[in-house]
């Protein structure tokens, strides 16, 4: 068979013509021959073309690439994007992809207008149409076959994965790269980092493949391998679209650019059998293009060799739609669990070094904060207890004074609506009072005159109402001449002034330290936003949904957070049991008013404000990455 002559290697050029006529549709007349080429692999005619290009311009700035392109590729089509390096096939096949938006014309990628609303709904365009990028574009930090793995769970993540395992291992298989398969990109040649990519993209099975020169670093035997499978691709029902600087591929059409002028392929392309890939195999050698690597003995020893087995291996797989629906649920989450957590997780650890300076900074404004808030808290209950004292006048009573005018001065303050209770204070009282007084206790050995005025205290609503009513008792008969009341103007008044001037300070302190806290912490994001550039990238260009990739920087951010929020919460708390020891050792309030519920209070808030912080840094660092 592989002596079969080239007679059949005509390749015919047609007109733009050919694609402006498939406008809007593959509706094929039977009269002329462009029936022939209108039809699909089967030979069935008016399909709904997989892609179409209508006139589509492409520049860059100022720059020109495509100029009014026509071109229709029918599903399961394989066609070629041929010409010079620098004549616009990365950008063709990138415009298709929807990485790129054309400049003017119409383009449709199974029946979705990307010339139109481009970037919207691109992740499920992405997961019908895969891409072989030149440079490859595996994630570096992934092995071979994790690469697989991903580009399977983000297109069907209610897939199990024990199922997703074996259809990586058997794509794996199928380029002869099982034995690699826990090689990680820059242990792989560029030859099998090819293979690696051309596998990441036939194991999603997608509708419409696109491959930028597929076979470049490779050699003959395996670069017929990769012919063969795409070609397999083609038969399977896949539209393929091959970019290569020369004709290669047993293609129905090709594409030439710049000219933009399709060529058709004399040879009706026959699928799945030996003597159809004879017949595009010899065109390629007809077209002349003196195309050394695909002579035809070689790729049919490839094909009878490695090809069957690896076929039925792939076929063997279930389909995501023959699993039953609790289990496609249950494997959606626990792919939504690897996607999102455990790649969280493992970025956070393969970032530690980076996330290190975000999580030091962030428990050390959280202990401030902590701290200050209890020191606050002390402070306020300090000013509480000084207004609760500032706010009592003592009215001393004249020793002249009769029970009947001191019972109608009591009256007169307990009607006036500023007083809030009236305590009447005998002298012997007082005396007793006093002597509790620290330094005051050797008042018993004085003589026994007791030298206290007997007293009303008068507890005043509003500390500022103080002043007015101690005057307003001053001429009353019941009240001592001379010496008619005590209370103090001050105290409350230097105190709050104090804990305001206090907590100004604490305050500016607070967001000086934000302020540089915000600066290390966006700092270390970038550092860390730019090495997930690339991930991110591809992550998108597998057609990831929004949460697969904003998912695992939000769990990488909590935990930096919550972590941060412990070591926090830890110290505030240890400054306190500290705190309560010296009080103990010293007989001296550290901290009045501060209990232990307070202290859990502020431990809570400590740990959710470190959850919130973590979590808004990551999503700042992942909008860097997107940007
Ligand atoms: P090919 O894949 O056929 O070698 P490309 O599509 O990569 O060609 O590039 C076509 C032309 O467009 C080249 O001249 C290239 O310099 C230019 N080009 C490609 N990408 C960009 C870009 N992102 N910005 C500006 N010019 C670009
Ligand atoms: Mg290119």
């Amino acid at each position: 068979m592989g002596s079969r002559p080239a007679t059949s290697g005509r390749v015919v050029a047609s007109t733009n013509g050919t694609a402006k006529s498939d406008r809007p549709r593959l509706n094929a007349s039977k009269k002329n021959g462009g029936a022939k080429r209108r039809t699909g692999p089967a030979g069935t005619p008016a399909i709904e073309p997989a892609v179409k290009l209508v006139a589509v311009h492409k520049s860059y700035g100022r720059n020109p690439v495509l100029k009014g392109v026509n071109f229709a590729v029918a599903p399961g089509e394989l066609v070629e994007v041929t010409g010079p390096s620098g004549s616009g096939k990365t950008t063709l096949l990138r415009l298709v992809h929807g990485q790129l938006r054309p400049s003017a014309g119409e383009l449709w990628v199974r029946g979705r207008s990307l010339h139109r609303r481009w970037r919207r709904g691109l992740g499920d365009l992405r997961r019908d149409v895969a891409f072989v990028f030149q440079e490859q574009r595996l994630l570096p930090r992934l092995t071979a076959l994790e690469n697989l793995v991903l580009a399977l769970q983000v297109r069907d993540p209610q897939v199990p994965n024990a199922a997703i395992k074996q259809r990586a291992l058997a794509a794996l298989q199928s380029v002869n790269l099982a034995s690699r398969r826990g090689a990680y990109p820059h242990e792989l040649s560029a030859g099998e980092r090819q293979r690696v990519a051309v596998a990441r993209a036939l194991v999603t099975r997608p509708r419409v493949l696109l491959a930028d020169e597929p076979l470049a670093s490779m050699d003959e035997e395996n670069a017929a391998i990769v012919m063969r499978l795409l070609e397999e691709a083609a038969a399977a029902g896949t539209t393929v679209i091959v970019a290569t600087h020369r004709h290669t591929f047993p293609a129905s059409r090709i594409l030439r650019l710049p000219s933009a002028r399709v060529m058709t392929n004399g040879a009706k392309r026959a699928h799945a059998n030996g003597n159809g890939h004879a017949n595009g195999n010899g065109s390629t050698n007809g077209n002349g293009n003196g195309n050394g690597h695909t002579n035809g003995v070689l790729v049919k020893r490839a094909w009878w060799r490695v090809m069957i087995p690896v076929r039925e291996r792939l076929h063997r797989v279930p389909q995501p739609k023959q699993i039953p629906l609790w289990r496609r649920a249950a494997a959606f989450s626990a792919n939504s669990f690897r996607l999102v957590v455990l790649s969280g997780l493992r970025s956070w650890s393969r970032d530690a070094r980076q996330t290190t300076p975000v999580m030091g900074t962030i428990a050390l404004l959280l202990i401030l904060c902590g701290t200050l808030v209890l020191i606050g808290v002390a402070v306020q209950h300090a000013v509480a207890d000084q207004a609760g004292q500032a706010s009592l006048v003592r009215v001393y009573l004249a020793d002249s004074a009769t029970q009947d005018s001191i019972n109608a001065l009591e009256a007169r303050l307990r009607a006036d609506s500023r007083v809030a209770s009236v305590t009447y204070v005998s002298a012997d009282q007082a005396l007793a009072e006093a002597r509790k007084r620290p330094g005051l206790d050797n008042l018993s050995s004085l003589s026994s005159a007791n030298p206290f005025p007997a007293s009303l205290d008068v507890r005043v609503k509003v500390v500022t109402q103080v002043e007015a009513v101690a005057t307003s008792v001053k001429n009353d008969t019941a009240v001592d001449p001379t010496y008619a009341t005590s209370y103090d103007p001050d105290t409350y008044s230097r105190l709050r002034r104090f804990a305001l001037i206090a907590g100004g300070i604490a305050g500016g302190i607070v967001l000086l330290f934000a302020a540089v806290a915000y600066a290390v912490i966006a700092n270390a994001m970038r550092g860390i936003a730019g090495a997930r550039r690339p991930e991110v990238a591809i992550t998108r260009l597998l057609g990831a949904r929004g949460w697969m990739v904003r998912g695992p920087f939000v769990i990488e951010g909590l935990t930096t957070g919550a972590l941060a929020g412990a070591v926090a919460a830890a110290a505030v708390a240890g400054a306190y049991l500290l705190a309560t020891r010296f009080e103990s050792t010293v007989y001296v309030q550290v901290l009045p008013g501060v209990d232990a519920t307070a202290v859990q209070y502020v431990l809570a808030a400590v740990m959710t404000a470190g959850l919130v912080l973590g979590a808004a840094t990551a999503m700042l660092g992942f909008r860097r990455a997107r940007a």
